[in-house]
């Protein structure tokens, strides 16, 4: 068990699943008082944190130690994506209760490695303290692509304009279904023989892949508004609209929804497409010209194209910002608001 072990002997262990691996402009990683890298001439740095809480949100009977140290970091990573730069540098405060397993601990850092190799950036610190229960706060750094005339390269929520045509870079609703699948496997009446469709919706939950590639080209095909879908699609669609004084109106039909939650979740999967989050694709607005330029350079780097979702309007007094339109012209009663920490009672 963890108290077993002194601090340092503690943070030998778990370092050593990092590797060796860094990048040349990092000068100082772990080890030292603090961290330090010369950032690339000419970027923006971006920087976010989210932090974890056992029994809030996660639970390891569904999700295991190594995804959770993939998901933690993916969940920063995704933050990065939507603001249309890569992660450079993670920092890692861990709250750890002195009963627990070392090996529990190691595992977190094997998927906290995968996915720093997976994206190409490098864990260079953080902290070890007693808790009385896991806590998990992950810090990210990232870099834009060089500033380049007077457009910033950034991905911003406020940037939508009434006209632009709303868009998303990959299936909805994977993450969620996952779950489903996760938390119900044994009581839930399997209405689809398929098993690569429910193995690739657990998939979906247990390693969801952030879209750093895509973020990175949006801003090259000179797109600056996107948010990354962690809350759910409304919900998060509902924050660009915030940002930008407008409204968006989705199309249902359009709306993609990832391969295989209809067949095991029927007509539901379009509920879990629209507010069940966590997926980490993103969401774009910009003029349809620039985003028929982003659709070409995607597929051009072996990406997916942009699926267009919907059409920014003006924001009208008490009519709800994000509306969503059936394929009979009527609109979807809303009650998808997404997740939220602190109460989200109906
Ligand atoms: P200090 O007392 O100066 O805070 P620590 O003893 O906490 O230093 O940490 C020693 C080194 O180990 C530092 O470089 C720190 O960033 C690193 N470190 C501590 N905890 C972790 C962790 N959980 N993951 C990665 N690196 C860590
Ligand atoms: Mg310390």
């Amino acid at each position: 068990v963890i108290s077993s072990l002194g601090e340092f002997e503690l943070i030998e262990r778990i370092t050593a699943h990092l590797g060796e691996r860094a990048p040349a402009s990092l000068l100082i990683g772990i080890g030292d008082d603090a961290a330090a890298w010369a950032p690339t001439p000419g970027t923006i740095t971006v920087a976010t944190t989210d932090a974890l809480v056992e029994g809030v949100h996660f639970d390891t009977t569904t999700t295991g130690w190594v995804d959770l140290g993939w998901k933690a970091m993916a969940e920063n990573v995704s933050d990065v994506a939507a603001m249309g730069c890569r992660p450079r540098y993670a920092l890692l405060a861990l709250g750890l209760p002195p009963e627990r397993e070392v090996a529990e601990i190691e595992d977190l850092y094997r998927g906290i490695a995968e996915c720093a190799a997976a994206y190409g950036f490098a864990l260079v610190g953080g902290d070890v303290v007693r808790a009385p229960t896991v806590v998990i706060n992950v810090t990210l750094v990232g870099e834009s692509l060089p500033v380049d005339g007077e457009k910033r390269p950034l991905l911003e929520r406020s940037a939508a304009r009434v006209g632009d045509v709303v868009a998303v870079t990959g299936p909805l609703g994977g993450s969620a279904a996952g779950l489903r699948l996760l938390t119900a496997a044994q009581s839930l009446e399997p209405r689809s023989p398929d098993e690569n469709a429910r193995a690739a919706l657990c998939e979906a939950h247990r390693r969801p892949k952030p879209r750093v590639a895509a973020g990175l080209a949006l801003i090259e095909a000179g797109l600056r508004c996107a948010i990354d879908v962690s809350d759910g699609l409304v919900a998060d669609i509902g924050h660009i609209c915030e940002r930008s004084g407008v409204a968006v109106e989705l199309a249902a039909e359009q709306v993609p929804i990832f391969p295989g939650a209809t067949a095991v979740f029927g007509t539901e999967a379009l509920d879990l497409a629209l507010s069940g989050g966590e997926d980490y694709e993103l969401v774009c607005a910009a003029p349809e010209s620039t985003l028929a330029r982003a659709s070409d350079l995607l597929q051009q780097r072996g990406e997916r194209r942009l699926i267009p979702i919907g059409v920014v309007v003006p924001a009208e007094g008490t009519q709800a910002r994000v509306r969503v339109r059936l394929a009979d012209g009527t609109f979807r009663p809303l009650d998808a608001r997404g997740y939220q920490h602190f109460g989200n009672a109906p």
